[in-house]
């Protein structure tokens, strides 16, 4: 994140990395925690106020550091509720994350790159220049910084960029998201969604954070090679038997994420190569209805498509939901982030 008025933020920062500098101000880990608390979980913007920790070591830190929050640049509201936030850091970086609504649960769609370098297709983004990892501070902003920060209950990692490829800063940001001293979200309410790169899957099995969603989109390597270039060096195949190997432990849940493409990939042989390659997992499948963009020229699937698709994965015993679209009509959809101003 950028130094503001030469101030570092901490926004990003866990205790463990502020308490050498509280350490030199006479602070205690204890209180680099606290500190963390008012700016996670109280959402307090102002040092000065932060009432439990002693004025003289507030003062210290003041000196040096900004809580450095920074506001989206502009927003629009979809039709159906969702709103679309904007985000420019000031480093060249613009991203953006969208809030859906849906009875009691308050979803954000968290980016954490700018652009993306997996090439998919049949998704906005990565058709656009790949311009960088985002860091923590910046992930964790688009959660504290937008209007309806403190009802969200819900946070997915699904929006421009691929988590496993900014692996580290994901990783941090799943703490500071998770512990009591942060935002205190539960693992099973954090979904991460990915292409599935092999050897960074592998360290995430190892300790899963949160939830887990694959992108799948075909059970045939050669077409999912097509629709995601990725395939070619982190296959279907190689990936299954990682999570195999290392399941996820419940509450957390593993899905796989089906972008439905008229005429190509919904037919019976697919219904019936999705379960032969899934059998053996305890998974859910989720099908998310392409959103036309004009970066790509593949078809929305028809109802009647969709329906007999469902059909055929339920006769084959694929648990399978049909992912509602939000925000279709403002480019917030799934695959259609570009970081282009929602004007
Ligand atoms: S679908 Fe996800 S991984 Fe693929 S290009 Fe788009 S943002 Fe990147």
């Amino acid at each position: 994140m950028e130094k503001q008025n030469n101030k570092v933020p901490l926004i990003g920062f866990t205790p463990q990395e502020l308490c050498s500098t509280m350490q030199e101000y006479g602070g205690t880990s204890f209180q680099a925690e606290s500190l963390m608390r008012w700016i996670y979980r109280k959402r307090e913007k102002d040092i000065s106020t932060f009432s439990d920790i002693p004025k003289a070591i507030l003062q210290s830190v003041e000196q040096s550091y900004t809580v450095g929050l920074y506001p989206p640049k502009e927003s629009k509201r979809s039709d159906d509720g969702s709103v679309k936030y904007l985000f420019a850091n000031g480093q060249n970086q613009v991203f953006e994350a969208v809030a859906m609504s849906s009875g009691n649960r308050h979803t954000l769609c968290l980016s954490t790159q700018s652009g993306c370098r997996m090439g998919c297709r049949f998704c906005r983004t990565g058709s656009i220049r790949f311009n960088g990892n985002l860091s923590a501070g910046d992930i964790i902003n688009q959660v504290l910084s937008i209007p309806d920060s403190k009802r969200l209950n819900r946070i997915v990692l699904m929006g421009m960029g691929e988590p496993l490829d900014n692996l580290k800063v994901v990783n941090k940001t799943l703490e500071i998201l998770t512990a009591d001293w942060g935002c205190a979200l539960g693992k099973s309410n954090i979904t991460i969604s990915t292409v599935g790169l092999l050897s960074e899957l592998e360290a995430f099995l190892k300790s899963p954070g949160c939830n887990l969603a694959i992108s799948l989109h075909s059970p045939f390597p050669d077409e999912r090679a097509m629709l995601m270039p990725v395939e070619r060096t982190n296959p279907i195949l190689e990936i299954i038997k990682l999570l195999k190997h290392y399941p996820l432990k419940k509450p957390l849940r593993l899905t796989f994420e089906y972008v439905a493409l008229g005429s190509l990939n919904l037919s019976k042989n697919h219904a019936r190569a999705i379960a032969t390659l899934l059998s053996g997992l305890s998974c859910h499948l989720n099908i998310i209805p392409w959103n036309r963009h004009n970066a790509a020229t593949f078809q929305s699937p028809t109802s009647d498509e969709l329906t007999n698709f469902m059909e055929l994965l339920n006769d084959a015993g694929i648990p399978t939901n049909l992912r509602k679209s939000m925000g279709g009509d403002i480019d917030a959809a799934c695959g259609q982030m570009a970081g282009n101003a929602p004007h």
